[in-house]
């Protein structure tokens, strides 16, 4: 090989290697700076100060931080004593500002990666900072756990309806409970279609619509729980996560 031809091949690795680099750094930023999920994780570098172990406040905030700590910690109270034994410790995000809330892709809700760990990175503002919410949103971080831990996951193994169904379990507000859903299925009288909100369609619709769905996923886990106990909750989530299909699972421990 002439010195000419390894210069140029010299060269082209170089070329390669800063373009690696460039596409590298790009993804990287895109990720953690532009999508909700990359941007909840690296919080702690868009402004946001630890107040307590995996509770970010943004340190822009004016609201009272006694208060989150305050009503943080009821909600674990309830969530604890849901489950027995919580598993899962997701991070808190408390924000106010409009633009960083665009960012995080919303104000009240959970994302979980499911990538050699679960981790549930939860967002709220200060309009959001009740116990139902927090421990809505606890729950939904404990459910996911559950169901993904030790795997790498890109699918949903559970429906929709029975992830918020569960999550209402810790969630008291009136609008969502036994008497909204007397009034939602006219008096036991409407049938109701769970496999018709099993996915994303969930949360699409009227607002009345999407109310209901609340509603009837909550008294739909609430009677399976009841029938069947927390304990076969808890193995059911466990089965699902070892591979086994939600419908068959749900259904077969419906009948015992
Ligand atoms: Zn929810």
């Amino acid at each position: 090989m002439s010195i000419r031809e390894r210069k140029k091949r010299k060269g082209i690795r170089w070329c390669f290697f800063i373009l690696s680099l460039v596409l590298f750094v790009t993804a990287f930023v895109y990720y953690f700076w532009f999508t909700p999920l990359g941007y909840r994780m690296s919080v702690m570098f868009h402004g946001f100060r630890e107040l307590s172990p995996g509770i970010y406040v943004d340190k822009e905030y004016e609201g009272d931080r006694y208060i989150i700590l305050k009503r943080i910690n009821a909600a674990k109270a309830r969530h604890s004593e849901f489950w027995g034994e919580v598993k899962s410790n997701p991070t808190i995000i408390i924000t106010d500002d409009e633009k960083k809330i665009a960012r995080l892709g919303g104000d009240h809700n959970a994302y979980t990666i499911a990538v050699f760990a679960v981790r549930t990175y939860i967002s709220l503002s200060s309009s959001w900072i009740n116990v139902d919410v927090i421990a809505h949103e606890l729950t939904h971080a404990e459910t996911h756990y559950r169901v993904f831990h030790g795997l790498i996951s890109f699918k949903r193994p559970i429906p929709v309806w029975f992830d918020e169904g569960l999550a209402l379990q810790n969630d008291t507000r009136e609008r969502y409970g036994d008497t909204a859903w007397i009034y939602a299925t006219d008096y036991t009288r409407k049938k109701v279609d769970l496999d018709a909100i099993n996915g994303e369609e969930f949360y699409e619709g009227t607002e009345k619509e999407v109310l209901y769905n609340y509603i009837v996923s909550r008294y739909e886990v609430k009677k399976w729980i009841t029938e069947n106990g927390i304990e076969a909750l808890k193995t059911l989530l466990e089965e699902i996560r070892r591979g086994g299909d939600f419908n068959t699972l749900y259904n077969k421990n419906k009948q015992e």
